[in-house]
């Protein structure tokens, strides 16, 4: 049934009609192995793409057709000369817009051909191909701007007069977007296995070779046009995404370092969006986690990686995080949702700026690195990036104690990362395309909780900022009392809540203050630019109270070797009123800490 390099519509039609009633995947499976085989391989994408209800893969970002209930009943009706009212009539009474379409049809036809039964089914006249039908959609898709309203509604009605019934059928019903055949790529390549590559066993190929370029119709076509053979050399493409590799999860840092074979690469997993940035000369593409070109939402992203990717082609994954310019701090990811949802996206990239911290290398100048252990595929990223301030490969640390990976998850707490991701670094710690497995495992907190409180800390030492606030004072020491010992101890470090003015001031305010070295009533594990003597209190409210390796308060008191600290920490304002013996002191910070302990476990408690 095949025209030449063509696809009768009605062939695929007809096996519409045959999955609507299928119950079982394996006929399912069978009825795509029959359909693929008649399919020239000219079109089989275009097949591919319309059994799944659209017009390509769902990063090529086709816009949506555009055609609503109304438009398609407008379009129904020019179709069959009939009145709209009369569609909706129908309609409502056999309940789905294609079926009505298909009586119209079939009743128009009868109407305009009374003769024979040849002209009744549609003989005799040019037989709608899937080409025909595909590209009229397309056009319908494209269309925009001032008349395309009425071009929709011509090329819609166009087609559906020169439809079958049961064309027409699929038609309304593939606009609609209601052609829910549970066709999912599962399926197809199951199918396309059975089709061309003589069975099951070729599955994993054929598999193996969309989770390196994720368009299952040019898949498709290289099978039936080159054979199964042919796809063991397939590389990924620079602009088709490669689906991305996926993490198990544990909890357990002895556990985690003994399911990566004893000893991983440690680094933060941000909390911002995954990207697949591609390299093409000076074209940037990059793909979201769900492969979606997300290319327009990150200008800045692709100026950088214009600039600072040494190859021609590549391409690399990372996360894009918010961060805070002026002290690059990272930012919660609630942060990075306000650039996307924001239309002028100039505005947005000022006023949420991010970094990129890449943690992977797939390809480089025809090279795919994806079967290579994550080392070596480590030294290619460094290789090929030239590193700034927002944009670099992950710091990680290499180990096979539990201790210190746990000490590396709870700073990476505090510092706003999600927790951490731990990756095998053994020979067969490949790029596992589109796959979850134990090569790669997260390690996040099983809990959420909340800081209620804002606290009140003394300023024992400084930071100096970065970018606009280069050179000045930008992040503050911060210390708790404690009454015990009359030492201050250390909390957490704050570089945001600040007004420009309150930066302006700041050389004022602490200055008096500045001492050479640590104040002897001072504990700490950190080294600030500057000291200061313990005077001035301000009020900090924070995301909640976290474990921390890196700062003093509490040290010990919950678990040995870390201390008490506060995650995204602000200033909110001077408290000139207290003295810093009136601060908030240890003892205080660890009964919140209990508190919100207990909050958390009952919020957790099965009612
Ligand atoms: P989650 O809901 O935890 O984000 P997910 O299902 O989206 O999970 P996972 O495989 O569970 O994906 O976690 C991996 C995700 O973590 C990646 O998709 C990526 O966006 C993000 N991520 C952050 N930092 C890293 C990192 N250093 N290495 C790999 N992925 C990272």
């Amino acid at each position: 049934m095949s025209t030449s390099k063509d696809l009768e519509f009605k062939v695929l039609a007809d096996a519409f009609e045959a999955m609507e009633r299928i119950t079982s995947r394996t006929q399912l499976t069978l009825l795509m192995v029959r359909l693929l085989k008649q399919t020239p391989p000219e079109v089989v994408d275009k097949v591919v793409y319309l059994i799944q209800g659209k017009l390509g893969p769902d990063w090529k970002g086709y816009p949506e057709l555009g055609v609503g209930e109304k438009m398609l009943v407008l379009a129904i009706a020019s179709a069959y000369k009939v009145s709209a009212s009369q569609v909706e009539k129908l309609y409502k009474s056999l309940g789905d817009l294609g079926s009505a379409a298909e009586k119209l049809a079939l009743k128009y036809r009868s109407q305009r051909r009374p003769m024979g039964l040849e002209a009744f089914m549609g003989g005799g006249e040019e037989k709608l191909t899937v080409t025909r039908v595909y590209n009229t959609l397309l056009r319908v898709a494209m269309a925009t701007g001032e008349g395309s309203r009425d071009l929709k509604l011509r090329l819609v009605a166009g087609l559906l007069t020169e439809a079958s019934p049961k064309e027409a059928k699929y038609i309304v019903r593939f606009i609609e977007g209601k052609l829910r055949l549970g066709v999912g790529d599962a399926t197809i390549l199951d199918a396309l296995a059975i089709a061309f590559g003589g069975g099951a066993h070729a599955r994993e190929v054929i598999e193996r070779a969309y989770n390196l370029r994720a368009d299952l119709g040019s898949i498709a076509r290289i099978v039936m046009e080159q054979g199964v053979e042919a796809l063991k050399d397939v590389k990924p493409q620079v602009g088709v995404p490669v689906r991305p590799m996926l993490a198990e999860r544990h909890n357990d840092p002895a556990e985690i370092l003994r399911k990566v074979g004893g000893r991983g690469l440690v680094e933060y997993k941000y909390d911002g969006e995954r990207g697949q940035i591609h390299k093409d000369g000076d074209k940037i593409y990059i793909f979201s986690r769900r492969l979606e070109n997300i290319t327009h939402m990150y200008p800045d992203v692709v100026e950088i990686a214009r600039k600072y990717i040494r190859a021609e082609k590549a391409i690399i994954e990372g996360e894009i995080v918010a961060i805070d310019p002026d002290t690059m701090e990272l930012r919660p990811f609630q942060e990075l949702m306000r650039r996307k949802r924001k239309h002028e996206i100039h505005k947005a990239m000022r006023e949420v700026p991010v970094a990129v911290f890449l943690f992977d290398a797939l390809y480089k100048d025809g090279e795919d690195l994806t079967m290579k252990p994550l080392p070596v595929r480590r030294k290619y990223l460094e290789e090929m990036i030239q590193a700034t301030e927002t944009w670099m490969p992950t710091p990680y640390i290499i180990t096979s104690d539990p201790e210190e990976l746990n000490k590396f998850f709870l700073k990476a707490i505090e510092d706003g990362a999600e927790g951490v991701m731990v990756k095998a670094i053994h020979d067969q710690s490949i790029y596992r395309a589109g796959a979850r497995g134990w090569l790669w495992i997260k390690f996040k907190r099983d809990y959420k909780s909340e800081m209620i409180d804002t606290v009140d800390l003394v300023v024992v030492g400084g930071f100096y900022g970065k970018g606009r606030r280069g050179g000045k004072i930008g992040t503050l020491l911060m210390a708790a009392y404690d009454p015990k010992t009359d030492t201050f101890k250390t909390v957490c470090k704050v570089g945001s809540g600040f007004t420009d003015e309150d930066l302006d001031r700041m050389e004022e305010i602490l200055g008096p203050y500045r001492i050479p070295h640590k104040h002897p009533r001072v504990e700490s594990k950190v080294e600030p630019d500057v000291w200061f003597a313990p005077a001035k209190v301000a009020e900090i409210i924070g995301a909640e109270l976290t474990l921390s390796p890196m700062h003093t308060c509490c040290l010990g008191k919950v678990k040995p070797g870390v201390g008490i600290s506060i995650r995204f920490p602000r200033f909110i304002r001077w408290r000139d009123d207290k003295n810093p013996e009136d601060a908030t002191t240890e003892e205080e910070l660890l009964e919140m800490y209990k508190r919100q302990l207990r909050k958390v476990e009952e919020e957790q408690a099965p009612t």
